[in-house]
């Protein structure tokens, strides 16, 4: 390997990722001028390009390029008795316990990986000061009053998932839309959890945008479309970039399953902190059109042509922007040393990068060079997300874009003004090309719309910190 070739040899942690969320505007910490509020966080600019990114290339693999989903977007508070249909009155709790020394509360059912507020060694309860309440059953959802009076208006809740607003337009859907089995329902939208003890940066927070998908099949298909809708999310990730080696699927046991749930499965990721989490993909039978049916009177059912009547059983991949963010920076993040250099680099797919290209004038003060890549950069901005950077040094600025994970960057320079060529540096293998300018737009078109995996020499393993 030569000098100035790329040596990827290091590995994300969360301290990095939270720190070059914040360097670059991608993530902060919100309310930060009033001293914070525990793991809440605000997007900066990148953060929502790149949230956006994350968000069009799911619907486009749910609505554009399949043509059994429909989308929509239902209301965040819902009448109250949706809730208890759904259980999630009587059942959407975790154990709480409290330590009457440090004040802390705890997940009952988390005590092993938590650690004492006093003792940072010991886990809550073994430190000598520790005093802790019996766990006690703490619901997850945010309650709200409806109507201008506190004590006469109607108590409601925050919705703690999209889900239950796609089932209760199930018949609207079936009737406008003319659907019939298998079909799916796909939803993103905000979502709130009174999370226990939410942390380990956007991975358990208590306000996340869920994107999720009820799909409708006659109950003899129920277990094929499962399978299905695992190795279909499964090969929507490795088409993204993300390294197949650091996802696996795990299958909920009997006693981890939800009570509405006949089979559930985890995408998990290998994020620096452990395997986790990343997507649910649950059998949700026909659990939740039966219960509303029952509680608002309105049958929700299929009719086929036949005259056969059945509820439809349900599938449904769900997973949050704010998880599969992180995944994709964890799994993009990398160091390397590029001649006597370090840089950071993150190698986001294209499609899911933030910004495309960065048009760079090599002299910020050559008045022909910012004229070209004004010119250069207004006819790019026309189809794509690009940035005109003409602040520092040319290698400053390439850390910059490098640091955002943009994948081109198109450089005029001296010989651009004598011949109309630009230089495009590839931001992986650092390659440098010289086109027409006037072939441009043409090929970031193209070399935007190729597959695209992570360069040989991938680390597969983010360290444990
Ligand atoms: P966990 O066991 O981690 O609390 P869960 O099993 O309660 O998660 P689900 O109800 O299956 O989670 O939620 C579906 C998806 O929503 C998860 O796979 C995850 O991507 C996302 N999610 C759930 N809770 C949070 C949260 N507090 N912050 C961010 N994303 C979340």
């Amino acid at each position: 390997m030569g000098p100035s070739e790329p040596q990827a040899d290091t590995h994300a942690t969360m301290d990095k990722i939270v720190s070059l969320c914040r360097r670059r505007g991608f993530v902060f910490p919100s309310s930060e001028i009033y001293g914070g509020l525990g793991s809440t966080y605000d997007y900066g600019h990148y953060g929502v390009l790149l949230k956006n990114a994350i968000k069009e290339r799911w619907f486009e693999a749910m609505l554009q390029e399949r043509d059994d989903i429909v989308a929509l977007d239902s209301a965040v508070i819902l009448h109250p008795r949706v809730w208890e249909a759904s259980g999630h009155v009587e059942g959407f709790t975790d154990p709480l316990v409290d330590c009457r020394t440090c004040k802390k509360r705890f997940r009952a059912d988390q005590l092993e990986g938590a650690s004492c507020e006093r003792k940072p060694s010991r886990r809550p309860g073994e430190g000598p000061d520790c005093d802790l309440t019996e766990a006690r059953q703490f619901n997850l959802m945010f309650e709200t009053t409806v109507g201008p009076v506190q004590e006469s208006g109607a108590r409601a809740y925050l919705r703690p998932e999209t889900a239950q607003g796609i089932f209760i337009n199930f018949k609207n859907v079936l009737q406008l839309a003319r659907r019939r089995p298998p079909f799916g329902i796909a939803q993103i939208g905000k979502s709130f959890r009174n999370e226990i003890t939410p942390g380990n940066f956007l991975f358990r927070v208590r306000e996340f945008e869920l994107m999720e998908m009820e799909f409708f099949v006659p109950p003899a298909e129920a277990d094929d479309w499962y399978r299905h809708w695992i190795d279909e999310r499964l090969a929507w990730y490795v088409r993204y970039g993300i390294r197949p080696g650091a996802m696996r699927v795990r299958q909920h046991g009997a006693e981890e399953l939800s009570h509405y749930s006949s089979g559930t499965s985890d995408i998990e990721y290998l994020y620096p902190i452990g395997w986790l989490e990343l997507e649910g993909i649950a059998n949700r039978g026909d659990f939740d059109l039966r219960r509303h049916s029952e509680l608002s009177g309105t049958k929700l059912e299929y009719v086929d042509p036949g005259g056969e009547r059945y509820v439809p059983h349900v599938i449904e991949p769900a997973v949050s922007v704010e998880r599969m963010l992180l995944a994709f920076l964890v799994d993009a993040y990398h160091e390397e040393v590029v001649g006597e250099r370090e840089r950071v680099v993150l190698r986001l797919h294209p499609q899911i990068a933030p910004v495309k290209a960065a048009v760079l004038p090599l002299v910020a003060k050559d008045e022909a060079m910012v004229e070209r890549a004004r010119a250069l950069y207004e006819e790019l901005r026309l189809a794509h997300a690009v940035e005109y950077d003409d602040g520092g040094a040319i290698g400053r600025r390439y850390r910059r874009q490098d640091e955002i994970g943009t994948p081109f960057a198109l450089t005029i320079d001296e010989q651009t003004l004598a011949d109309d060529t630009v230089t495009i540096r590839n931001r992986d293998s650092l390659s440098q090309e010289r086109i027409a300018l006037a072939q441009a737009s043409a090929y970031l078109s193209d070399a935007l719309a190729r597959p695209w995996a992570a360069p040989e020499g991938t680390p597969v393993a983010p360290a444990a910190e």
